[in-house]
C-alpha cells in the first residue's frame, strides 16, 4: 500500500514534464506542418541543411579542391555543407569494381561530388533508391536491353552503373553538355520523387508538371525544333528528357536561360539550385 502511494506521489510530480514532452512533440508537427506550407508557396525547403559535422581525409579534400570546378566556386559555408555531404555519402554506398577495375579514393570521391552536387539544393540530398555504385572501366553489357552501356541505373539492383571513363570525361568537360554523372543520378532522383512523399519529392513533381505543361506549349515546340538545342536523345521518353535537361542545366546555364528562359527557371526550382553563378 506504501509503495503504491509513493508511485503515485512520484507521478504527480512528474506531470508538468511529460506536459513539457507532449509540448515540444506538439511544436517539432506543427513546424514540420510548417516546412511543408513553406516548401510549397515557395519552391524550396525552409532549411537545406542543419548540421555540419562530417570532415573529409585531407587526401579526399584535396581530390575536391585540385578537381572538382563546383566546388572551387562554392563560398566557404557551403563548401563546409558539400564537404559534409560528401563524407555522408561515402559513408553510406558501397562501392564495387568490375572487370578488375579498382575503386580509388579519388573515385569515391568524384562520384560522390557529382551526386551530392546535383541533389545540393535538396534537404534530402542522399539518394535512398541507391545502394551500390558499381564502376567498369568502360562501356559495360547491360542485361536491360542487351546492348553496351556507359551508364544506367538499376532500381531493382538498387544500382549506379557507370563506365568510369565516360564519367571522368563528364565532369572534367565543364562545357560539352554531357555529363553521365549527372544524367543517371537524375533519373535515381526521379524515380525516388515519385515514390517518396518528402519535401523535395513533392517539389520535383510539382516542377516536373510544369516543364511537362511547357512541353505542350507550341511556341516552345517550335523553338525546339528550329534551335535543336537539345541532343535528339532527350525525346526518347520523359525521363530521359529531364536527365539531358539537368545535364545542360549543369554545363550550359548561360545558353539554357537564354534560349528556353521558363524551362530553366522550372529547372532551377525543381533543384532549387541557387549556388557558384547559376
Ligand atoms: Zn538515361
Amino acid at each position: 500500500m506504501m509503495l503504491f502511494l509513493q508511485a503515485d506521489e512520484n507521478v504527480t510530480w512528474l506531470a508538468p514534464y511529460a506536459y513539457t514532452i507532449v509540448l515540444i512533440g506538439f511544436a517539432f508537427v506543427l513546424f514540420r506542418v510548417f516546412e511543408g506550407w513553406y516548401a510549397g508557396k515557395y519552391n524550396r525547403p525552409l532549411f537545406r541543411h542543419y548540421f555540419v559535422f562530417k570532415k573529409l581525409k585531407p587526401s579526399q579534400l584535396k581530390v575536391l579542391q585540385e578537381e572538382f570546378y563546383f566546388y572551387q566556386k562554392l563560398s566557404e559555408k557551403h563548401k563546409r555543407q558539400f564537404r559534409h555531404r560528401v563524407a555522408t555519402f561515402i559513408e553510406d554506398k558501397k562501392f564495387v569494381g568490375r572487370e578488375k577495375l579498382e575503386v580509388t579514393e579519388r573515385m569515391k570521391v568524384l562520384v560522390a561530388a557529382v551526386g551530392c552536387m546535383l541533389s545540393f539544393g535538396r534537404k534530402n540530398y542522399e539518394y535512398v533508391l541507391i545502394e551500390y555504385i558499381l564502376i567498369y572501366p568502360g562501356k559495360f553489357y547491360s542485361a536491360i536491353n542487351q546492348d553496351y552501356h556507359k551508364g544506367e541505373f538499376n532500381p531493382r539492383e538498387k544500382a549506379l552503373v557507370i563506365s568510369w571513363k565516360s564519367f571522368e570525361k563528364g565532369y572534367k568537360i565543364t562545357d560539352d553538355k554531357y555529363n553521365l554523372g549527372i544524367h543517371e543520378f537524375m533519373h535515381a532522383m526521379q524515380l525516388e520523387a515519385k515514390q517518396s512523399g518528402d519535401l523535395d519529392s513533392s517539389r520535383f513533381v510539382k516542377q516536373f508538371q510544369n516543364i511537362l505543361k511547357q512541353l505542350t506549349d507550341q511556341e516552345l515546340k517550335d523553338k525546339l525544333d528550329e534551335t535543336r538545342f537539345f541532343r535528339e536523345y532527350a525525346f526518347t521518353n520523359q525521363y530521359e528528357f529531364m536527365a539531358v535537361l539537368a545535364e545542360y542545366f549543369i554545363e550550359a546555364p548561360t545558353e539554357f536561360k537564354s534560349h528556353f528562359p521558363k524551362l530553366y527557371s522550372h529547372t532551377q526550382d525543381l533543384l532549387n539550385f541557387r549556388f557558384a553563378g547559376y
